[in-house]
């Protein structure tokens, strides 16, 4: 084998080369550290889910879920990468789960015919019509179940599977992140190649067990003391749950920023890599990695969130009364059903479409699918500055309003605590928009950076302005269409038919 980089992977600068965070990030309780605060926020959810005032703007489960926590996940992914599935509470659930999985002779293997993103798509599909239909966004009591039906379904899936089977197969939330994170600006990397290529257990992976006296309990491959150079000499350290080699990572796709890579490293040759957000995007990422099913849920993400922000602006309200009447149905499901289809159809056929044109004006005879697989990465950052526009908007228009949220939270329960109701929107109301539209132009600007990345590289320097413009078009289009409807006042969801009065 040769010298030289595996696979191409950033080269920037080493987020854990500044002073102490190498050292947290190889602390076997890092994690926990993080984990903490969010499991006891999750506390808070379920128990005033169950017990408290039953008033979404006033209930810690309804606010810090929906506002907060889907707020604080975009920015995270835009300001440095998966900062959320790092600190996930389910994750705590693994003691148990290890405890349970002794009681069973084997793990059993996660069929075959579900290694793939699709069982993902159809669970987030699922609970985005759930969160409309139910209207779990506006009940404290459904939003408590949905945290505690989290807890026990990691629970059951690491328990009766090996271990990050939940995280990469089912989890929706997870795999939104790590979707996402195709444009965050950081991504596990290797420091030295080289040293890859001499390691001979490749302990990022497989885990390492290291022990001074203490014979090997055969969990892991045995690393001798004398060899280990970083701190965390001693003990048994995990590899990637998720199934990602370091030296061969290149993308964040599967990457929950556990760092059990940096701990089992014995050599510490594991970086947390700044890169340009739209690094990733324009070197076809998930090429290797689950490959058309992953693309797609990058893809129908996107779409799914231009239907979730469309079901708060009036004109849908409109379009739906239309339907309805169309239909002869008033019933919510098929509506909503309907309006989920539709977009998702102009979706996929817009971005067939938009690719099989670039293609073929760029002189490529491919199939639409295949073009598919060059282009839609672009929609992949499309879908980030949607979401990104989206979740900011609401989480700037009630963020300070976790103060009074808890203070209510011990009021209610006869504690003292006054509760200051003014204290709501982070920035002037003028100012929403705007900020919205300056995301909407950095991640556009991120999707034309990614499609003039991909035309350059597969259409050479003759064809590859060619092969742009249908892409060009498209992501212009995109934006136009997102700034119409983030211009839009959002109302506060009620029926598919209209807002609650
Ligand atoms: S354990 Fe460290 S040195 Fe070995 S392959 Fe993984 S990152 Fe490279
Ligand atoms: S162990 Fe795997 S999932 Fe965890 S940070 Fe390293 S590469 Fe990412």
């Amino acid at each position: 084998m040769g010298s030289g980089p595996f696979v191409d992977q950033p080269r920037g600068f080493d987020l854990l080369s500044l002073p102490g965070l190498r050292r947290l990030a190889r602390w076997k309780y890092a994690r926990l550290l993080f984990q903490l605060p969010l499991l006891a926020l999750a506390l808070f959810v379920i128990v005033d889910g169950l017990t408290g005032r039953q008033v979404a703007p006033r209930n810690v489960a309804t606010t810090a879920v929906w506002l907060h926590y889907r707020g604080l996940v975009v920015i995270a992914l835009a300001m440095f990468g998966n900062a959320f599935c790092a600190a996930c509470p389910l994750m705590l659930t693994r003691g148990l789960s290890r405890r349970l999985q002794r009681l069973l002779p084997r793990p059993l293997a996660w069929p075959r015919a579900l290694r793939s993103k699709w069982l993902v798509i159809g669970l987030l599909i699922l609970f985005f019509l759930a969160y409309e239909l139910l209207d779990l966004w506006a009940s404290p009591w459904l939003t408590a179940w949905l945290a505690i039906g989290y807890f026990g379904a990691a629970l059951a899936v690491d328990t009766l599977f090996p271990a990050g089977t939940f995280c990469r197969y089912v989890c929706p939330l997870g795999n939104f992140n790590f979707a996402l994170a195709a444009a965050s600006p950081t991504q596990v990397t290797a420091v030295d190649p080289d040293v890859c290529r001499a390691c001979v257990h490749k302990p990022c992976l497989h885990g390492r067990e290291s022990h001074a006296s203490a014979p090997a309990e055969g969990r892991a491959a045995f690393v001798p003391l004398a060899e280990v150079v970083n701190a965390n000499g001693s003990g048994y350290f995990p590899g990637c749950e998720t199934g990602l080699f370091v030296p061969t990572i290149t993308s964040n796709m599967d990457c929950t920023f556990c760092f059990n890579c940096v701990r089992a490293c014995p050599y510490d040759n594991v970086a947390l890599t700044v890169r340009a957000p739209g690094r990733e995007l324009s070197r076809q990422p998930w090429a290797r990695r689950g490959r058309l099913a992953v693309l797609a849920l990058g893809v129908l993400l996107t779409y799914w969130g231009v239907m979730n922000a469309l079901a708060m602006i009036t004109p849908f309200y409109q379009a739906a009364a239309w339907l309805s009447d169309l239909l002869g149905t008033r019933d919510e499901a098929v509506l909503l059903g309907a309006f989920y289809l539709a977009v998702t159809l102009v979706g996929v056929a817009t971005t067939l479409g938009a690719s099989w044109l670039a293609d073929r004006a760029g002189g490529a005879r491919s199939s639409a699918m295949a073009a598919f697989r060059r282009w839609g990465y672009v929609v992949v950052a499309l879908g980030f500055s949607f979401w990104a526009a989206h979740y900011v908007f609401h989480f700037l228009t009630g963020a300070l309003s976790i103060v009074p949220v808890f203070q209510h939270f011990f009021e209610y329960r006869g504690l003292p605590a006054d509760p200051n109701w003014r204290l709501a929107q982070m920035v002037p109301t003028r100012w929403l928009f705007p900020i919205q539209a300056v995301i909407a132009a950095i991640y556009s600007s991120v999707a034309l950076f990614v499609a003039a990345r991909i035309a350059r590289r597969d259409f050479g320097r003759r064809r590859w302005v060619l092969a742009l413009w249908p892409m060009l078009l498209y992501v212009l289009l995109f934006t136009a269409l997102q700034l119409v409807i983030l211009a839009q006042p959002m109302e506060m969801r009620g029926t598919v038919l209209g807002p609650l009065p």
